[in-house]
């Protein structure tokens, strides 16, 4: 029978990671991850499948990663606080103003926003969102609000 797990290496080794349990890494079970044991690097799932979350990563990236979200979530989690205290809340908030935050990540570190995503950078990377994050990103969201000014557009109310 044919292996339908996609094959997964480890970037340190190169050698294939096995897919085990969470419980081998974390006290609990998170659900499947990718491991490879020699580097102590593992990656998690996307929910419900065996497709990696992004690169395996070793305790000084894992470290890296946990910086780089810490420096920039209050970002997008502040603005959305703000909004909502302008305005109040209402559905598809976080997600516009967390991808608007992205989008100016990725162009500040010069590259696509469909490749912004931390959990699949390397230590670099996320040292260079640290930095920018620490200098102040800014994520303007003017252009966002309806005429009105009360409220960001929502995506199907971007055509009007
Ligand atoms: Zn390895």
């Amino acid at each position: 029978m044919e292996n339908q797990l996609p094959a997964v290496l480890c970037p340190y080794c190169h050698q294939p990671a096995q897919l085990v349990s969470s419980k081998e890494v974390y006290r609990r079970d998170y659900g499947p991850i990718y491991l490879c044991r020699p580097c102590e690097a593992w990656v998690g799932c996307h929910d419900g499948t065996f497709r990696p979350l992004g690169r395996l990563a070793n305790a000084e990236l894992r470290e890296w990663k946990m910086k780089a979200h810490a420096a920039f979530d209050p970002i997008w989690e502040g603005l959305c606080n703000a909004e909502v205290r302008r305005v109040g809340p209402y559905s598809g908030l976080k997600h516009i103003i967390r991808n608007e935050a992205y989008r100016r990540l990725a162009e500040r570190l010069g590259i696509k926003v469909g490749e912004c995503h931390i959990g699949e950078f390397d230590v670099e990377t996320c040292r260079r969102v640290v930095d920018i994050c620490k200098q102040g990103l800014e994520v303007p969201l003017d252009h966002l609000r309806s005429k009105r000014g009360r409220r960001l557009l929502l995506p199907d109310q971007e055509r009007r």
